[in-house]
């Protein structure tokens, strides 16, 4: 596989709320352990915002980057947390756990990528937990601004923890820009274009797609127009096969059918989410065989 330019598709979440979803696609299942990435607004609300009643996660962390507005996430280790601007949530599922995640009352607007790493097989089960990262190491050079959300890059650390090989940053700037993004051979990368407008390997990258490049390249050149915005992540390719159906991942068919059956039947296993207002959301029909790759 090539550098290449991906496909974004539209997903709904919550009531409502239209997002665009770039992993997992067919053509690209993960980059690196980053096994889901969704890309919110920005969106103005008229009247409520985002509402995604309690549901399950296992196998997985949840990794919340805050661009724009707030948003309440609950759990059911009981974990009650607002997140802003410049903000991280990470919320390891493992074994299992369940949460909701709300626009507070009086924001009305959103605009935040949220992903999700596949845990190692070995630490797919690890007793779930939840943190809150207000802080993260920023730099500006030549008058781009830098956020390194996790892993290393440019001499900053992340405080975010990672059980695999992971980088993730967002990348601002006012002025139009040549930048010449080092990259680790032994990582595969993507680029999401958060707002503005980027040209990367010749080609204009929209809003609408996910640019992907493989591992062995060692920099990735981007132009960025003035008012550019984008999220480089990275990771060491994720080899062993999984599925993400519905909101587990899972490493074979047997572990599915049990968090699924689990959900279902109100297992202990995901507890409760206590002080949300409102049903659970209940898991789309499992049927038949699910494809693990
Ligand atoms: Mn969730």
């Amino acid at each position: 596989m090539t550098n290449q330019f991906l496909p974004i598709r539209k997903a709904e979440i919550g009531e409502g709320t239209i997002i665009r979803r770039a992993l997992p696609q067919k053509g690209l299942r993960r980059i690196g352990a980053w096994c889901f990435l969704d890309h919110a607004g920005p969106v103005q609300f008229s009247d409520k915002g985002l509402d995604v009643a309690p549901h399950p996660h296992v196998g997985l962390q949840t990794f919340t980057w805050m661009l724009e507005g707030e948003l309440l996430h609950r759990d059911s280790l009981g974990f009650e947390q607002l997140i802003k601007p410049k903000q991280v949530n990470l919320m390891t599922a493992g074994h299992g756990i369940a949460h909701s995640e709300t626009t507070p009352d009086g924001v009305q607007v959103l605009h935040s990528a949220q992903l999700w790493i596949a845990l190692p097989k070995q630490q797919k089960d690890v007793a779930p937990h939840f943190e809150h990262y207000p802080d993260l190491p920023e730099q500006q050079i030549n008058g781009v601004n830098y956020i390194v959300l996790m892993g290393d890059y440019l001499g900053m650390s992340s405080p975010v923890p990672s059980y695999s090989p992971l980088v993730a940053v967002d990348i601002q700037t006012e002025q139009t820009q040549d930048l010449v993004l080092d990259l680790r051979p032994d990582f595969e990368y993507g680029v999401l274009l958060l707002a503005g407008q980027v040209t990367l390997d010749g080609q204009r990258l929209d809003v609408e797609q996910l640019f992907y490049c493989t591992a062995g390249a060692t920099e990735l050149r981007i132009q960025l127009q003035a008012g550019s915005r984008l999220l480089f992540l990275g990771g060491e390719p994720y080899t062993d096969e999984l599925a993400v159906w519905w909101n587990f991942v899972c490493h074979d068919q047997a572990e599915l059918e049990q968090a699924y059956a689990d959900w279902l039947n109100h297992s202990e296993r995901f507890g409760v989410v206590v002080g949300y207002e409102g049903d659970r959301l209940e898991a789309p029909v499992l049927s038949g065989q699910v494809r693990f790759s």
